[in-house]
């Protein structure tokens, strides 16, 4: 079981509709070496200041995740990083002609399209895992039903639990996945973000979600249900994306994560300040890369595909923009 940093074979370029914006933004993701992390180019700025991408670097979570500064920042980042979870990207330069990333589906499906065509590549550095000892714990200081932790565990497990009662067509939902990027692949991927019409409304009064439509969301109204002609991809929808979500925003810790997930009402703030609370907790986690040993026995953490043709995922028919 190798346990190698990985980077893409070459540059893959694509552009879509930014969601908040509605602007046509243009992304190339280009191949970077061992241990530069995944780092954001705004190169529409002025000097195209680089934007690295940690969880540090987060410093808003009200529509999407955010990172960089007030004037150098990038938004609506953790649908691509969750799909570089999914393909064990540690290292790549994602540079952006806007403040944010294309939306593309909504989910993740289309970034590993993209991420498949450009290919895979190993590098000659170990990557670094990230083992949970004690439970970490963040509570919504407003709502203490909002809540997030990761607990010791011997396999790589998330669950996640949403309750919008008021919403009958969203209702309560949970689920627990093998935190993996086989099961990532294969039962998350696709889930696409969702809006209650009423909630969007309120945001296009205000001229945001611009961009925001049907080809990139799911559109619920309270009374009439799920808007979109086609319906769900999948009857759990709603909390898979809220888990791609997740995946994405704690993937800004860059390495794979032994422990449990489990999180109940959360969303972009608590995601970050767990990812914050257990890099700030070292005397409940260790950051180490696995023996040869050791690697072995987390085979389930540490396989990542090299291709799409490794998972089985059907991905025919969603359309990259
Ligand atoms: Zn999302």
């Amino acid at each position: 079981m190798n346990n190698f940093q990985r980077t893409l074979k070459r540059s893959v370029s694509f552009s879509g509709v930014g969601v908040h914006s509605g602007n046509l933004i243009s992304v190339e993701i280009r191949p970077a070496a061992a241990n530069t992390g995944i780092v954001f180019q705004r190169t529409d700025l002025p000097n195209k200041p680089y934007i690295k991408a940690n969880a540090e670097a987060v410093f808003d979570t009200s529509l999407a995740t955010r990172i960089g500064s007030p004037q150098a920042y990038i938004s609506t980042i953790e649908h691509l990083m969750a799909a570089f979870f999914g393909f064990g990207i540690d290292n790549a330069i994602v540079a952006v002609n806007n403040s944010e990333m294309p939306i593309l589906d909504g989910s993740s499906a289309p970034f590993l399209v993209l991420l498949n065509e450009a290919g895979i590549e190993e590098l000659k550095e170990f990557r670094k895992i990230l083992i949970v000892e004690k439970t970490i714990e963040v509570v919504d200081e407003k709502n203490p039903t909002r809540f997030i932790r990761i607990e010791p565990s011997k396999k790589p497990l998330i669950s996640y639990v949403i309750d919008f009662g008021g919403v009958a067509a969203i209702g309560r939902q949970s689920v627990t996945m093998d935190y993996t990027a086989k099961a990532f692949c294969e039962s998350f991927s696709f889930a696409r973000t969702f809006g209650l019409k009423e909630e969007i409304e309120f945001l296009f009064s205000r001229g945001l979600a611009k961009g925001g439509s049907m080809e990139n969301a799911i559109l619920v109204s309270r009374t009439e249900g799920v808007l979109n002609a086609h319906g769900l991809r999948h009857e759990l929808e709603f909390v898979q994306h809220k888990v791609l979500d997740c995946i994405g925003d704690l993937h800004l810790m860059g390495m794979p994560l032994l422990g449990h997930v489990i999180a109940h009402k959360a969303g972009h703030d608590l995601h970050n300040k767990l990812a914050r609370a257990i890099l700030e907790n070292v005397s409940a986690r260790t950051i180490r890369v696995p023996s040869v040993r050791e690697a072995n026995r987390l085979k389930s953490l540490l396989t990542f595909p090299k291709s799409l043709e490794e998972v089985q995922v059907s991905l025919s028919g969603l359309a990259v923009g």
